[in-house]
């Protein structure tokens, strides 16, 4: 975090139920809204005490129970949208295929064609490899097919592009302390307006999208949030904002992750993708040069002060991913390339 969001932290305590409080609550939610320039009410920010995967979960309230959604897995994250939905006990069908391949269009087109399913969930970025899918070819079978996407944008949201109603996104989920620099504790869903006046299909009462959306939109809420928390995501939102917003974000991911890629390479590491162009700005996947291991990488980065990622599922002792969100500078990144060079060299 940045000095000014961490003083955000450090914030006064206020009531909850407070006028206060209540105003930094309309803060973040519109400048969430103004993240992505969409018409003005089209979509509703509703805010969430929890980590990334609560806002995902309650994203699925506006599935109704016997409407089928088409999940795509390509990592952890697609699979654990579906087994929230095996655990809502919602009709689903899980289109996956192995973690380093992209995702198969024309497979989504099939599928889509069926008519059998109400929606299509996907991750935008699988943060398992560091792939970014194509949202906005997605977006088109979504329009084509009139399938709307709910979208698992946790680890892009503030710093990929993002065209909700262009790209025919019913509803997508964001993190504070990912792409916008906040601390954990808070997550958000933004949802389309005329989605929210549905019947709700959530399975719980915390997580219950329109619970929240409704007690929102009327100045209250539904349960405490973190108040430290929220008023630090909006001193975030504003830097973002000043900062020049997602595309200036991931213009400076992308000059990040050019130095880590080109330090991993020359110390023996590959791409797990292949492609540099296949990643998110923000993270990169990398197979560890023969011999080397991952703890021992893990152990020494961190005596230098970074600490990666390990690979997930059957990727674990095989990859290590390494990402730049946050306030770096240009020589956290030199000293990154020259411990990582020391580490594997
Ligand atoms: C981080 C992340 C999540 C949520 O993880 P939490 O630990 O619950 O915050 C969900 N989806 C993706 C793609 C992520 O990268």
């Amino acid at each position: 975090m940045s000095r000014r969001v961490r003083r955000a932290l450090a914030a006064p305590d206020v009531c909850h139920r407070e006028p206060e409080f209540v105003e930094t609550v309309g803060l973040v939610r519109g400048r969430l809204r103004a993240v992505y320039d969409e018409p003005a009410h089209a979509y509703v920010p509703v805010l969430l005490g929890g980590s990334g995967t609560a806002a995902v979960e309650a994203m699925l309230s506006l599935v109704g129970p016997h409407e089928s959604t088409l999940v795509l897995a390509h990592g952890v994250y697609g699979e654990r949208i579906a087994a929230m939905l095996r655990a809502q006990q919602k009709p689903h069908e899980v289109l996956g295929a192995p973690w380093t391949d992209a995702v198969d269009l024309d497979a989504v087109a099939r599928a889509l064609a069926s008519g059998a399913f109400r929606r299509l969930a996907v991750v935008h970025h699988e943060t398992t490899t560091g792939r970014l899918v194509d949202l906005a070819a997605l977006g088109a079978l979504a329009t084509r097919f009139a399938v709307p996407m709910l979208v698992d944008a946790v680890s892009s949201f503030g710093a990929e592009e993002l065209r909700l109603a262009a790209w025919n996104v019913e509803a997508a989920a964001g993190v504070a302390n990912k792409c916008l620099h906040g601390a954990p504790g808070v997550s958000f869903v933004l949802a389309r307006a005329d989605a929210l006046l549905r019947p709700s299909g959530a399975t719980s009462l915390t997580l219950d999208l329109h619970r929240h959306a409704a007690a929102q939109e009327r100045g209250d809420m539904a349960f405490t949030l973190p108040t430290h928390v929220t008023h630090a995501l909006a001193e975030a939102l504003d830097e973002h904002a000043e900062r020049g917003g997602w595309e200036a974000r991931r213009a400076t991911y992308a000059a990040r992750s050019a130095v880590v890629r080109a330090a991993a390479l020359r110390a023996g590491a590959s791409l797990l993708l292949g492609d540099a162009r296949a990643y998110a700005s923000a993270l990169t996947s990398f197979r560890l040069p023969p011999g080397a291991s991952y703890d021992a990488l893990h152990a020494s980065l961190k005596r230098a002060g970074f600490v990666i990622y390990r690979g997930q599922g059957a990727l674990d002792g095989r990859i290590f991913r390494i990402a730049v969100m946050g306030d770096l500078d240009g020589r956290d990144l030199e000293r990154l390339a020259a411990a990582l060079g020391h580490a594997l060299g």
